[in-house]
């Protein structure tokens, strides 16, 4: 694929990133691969497919599509649409059994969340291995066959804010645009601007209020940014409507006119300042989230070592002790809640808990993923191993 291609193909579906775009799910051959190429597994966003193999050029490799119902990996694999039935069905269907003398699978580590490696292994013999966080880390993991902490880490640097602060400001401004068109047409360049210009300055200056977004004063981060929860939206628009009423009235502009244009602006920067700021990066917990002050609690009696939590946690909490067989969690503060750690611990040695000993169990975490837990807490009876 030429250079403007890729670039067209990445400006294209960015702006309309919000919306599933799903590709072929099947077998792709890239390069020369042989019996003992790698076997790279991703789901069926077209856009990361064509991130994918333009990561891998010149690498000989098997690339399987699973279907992710054209969503990307992170968002399908926490909402339930990328599943181990995906990963199985793609694994069985594809040929790739009769191609390779191995049994090793490498999938994106974020689907951690919604695939379960031993349940795949059970049904398929293939072994999962968890790949980089970031496509652009593949070459050198293939290599090293090694994740570096800093390939474990999820970050947000500034090319990402950017993709996303394009991905809220495009589908708005158009909606916006066409609402205006026959009602204000001198509205519709101010009523853009402002919704890109609000759409970059949230996203662009992420670093300088994220502190706030930490999870140990995630009550302010709570209320100044989640939107999502408690009709803050609605407060926002009623305290503008009074505003407006008040300015109608000392100016004389009291009419129709007046306030379905101001209404209109008003509406998109509520609309605009609404945005799902932690769902569009794992680093923070989703606004979605019906419990933000879970726990990851760590029972010390099951745990044995085997060091996966380590290997899919996307902020690093782990440390394993090899000598002592034991994972710790010496960054525990950071925990973003995600569960991948709990889907994939094989001797159920972790589970969430609340501040008030409630505990969901992992056959739980596994089954409703992460956004559809809901309120499955459930009072903590005896659990003399767990340690915080
Ligand atoms: S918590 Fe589970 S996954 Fe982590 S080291 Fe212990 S046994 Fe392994
Ligand atoms: S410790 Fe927290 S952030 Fe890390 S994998 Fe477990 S739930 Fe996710």
């Amino acid at each position: 694929m030429s250079w403007l291609k890729y670039a067209l193909i990445n400006v294209a579906e960015t702006c309309f990133r919000m919306l599933p775009i799903p590709t072929r799910t099947g077998l792709i051959t890239l390069g020369n691969p042989g019996r003992n190429s790698p076997v790279i597994l991703t789901c069926n966003f077209h856009l990361t497919v064509v991130r994918v193999k333009r990561a891998l050029r010149g690498i000989d490799a098997y690339l399987l599509v699973a279907n992710s119902r054209g969503i990307n990996v992170w968002c399908a694999a926490t909402g339930g649409l990328f599943t181990n039935h995906d990963v199985i069905s793609v694994l069985k269907t594809s040929g790739i059994e009769d191609l390779v003398d191995h049994r090793h699978v490498i999938l994106p580590q974020l689907a951690a969340t919604g695939i379960e490696g031993k349940y795949v292994r059970k049904k398929t013999g293939w072994i999962v291995q968890w790949g980089p966080v970031d496509i652009k880390d593949l070459p050198v993991y293939l290599q090293q066959r090694k994740k570096t902490p800093a390939m474990r880490q999820v970050s947000f640097p500034a090319e990402q804010r950017f993709e996303m602060a394009v991905a809220w400001a495009f589908p708005i401004s158009l909606v916006a645009g066409l609402i205006l068109l026959p009602l204000w047409r001198g509205g519709i360049l101010p009523a853009v601007s402002l919704t890109w210009g609000l759409a970059l300055a949230i996203f662009m200056t992420f670093p300088l209020y994220q502190q706030w977004l930490n999870p140990k004063s995630e009550r302010i981060g709570f209320v100044l940014f989640d939107f999502g929860r408690g009709g803050v939206q609605l407060i926002l628009l009623a305290g503008i409507f009074a505003g407006l009423v008040v300015v109608a009235k000392y100016t004389g502009q009291f009419s129709g006119t007046f306030f379905l244009r101001w209404g209109i602006m008003s509406t998109l920067v509520v609309l605009v300042l609404s945005l799902d700021l932690m769902g569009s990066t794992p680093l923070y917990k989703s606004g979605l989230h019906t419990d933000r002050f879970l726990n990851v609690a760590l029972d010390v009696n099951k745990c044995k070592g085997a060091g996966f939590c380590e290997q899919v946690c996307p902020r690093n909490c782990y440390d394993v002790d090899h000598h002592r067989h034991l994972a710790t969690q010496p960054r525990a503060d950071l925990c973003v809640q995600c569960g991948a750690c709990i889907v994939q611990c094989p001797f159920d040695a972790l589970c969430f808990e609340s501040p008030n000993g409630e505990t969901i169990a992992p056959e739980m975490v596994r089954k409703f993923k992460l956004n559809l837990l809901g309120k499955r807490l459930v009072k903590t009876k005896d659990r003399p191993g767990i340690k915080q």
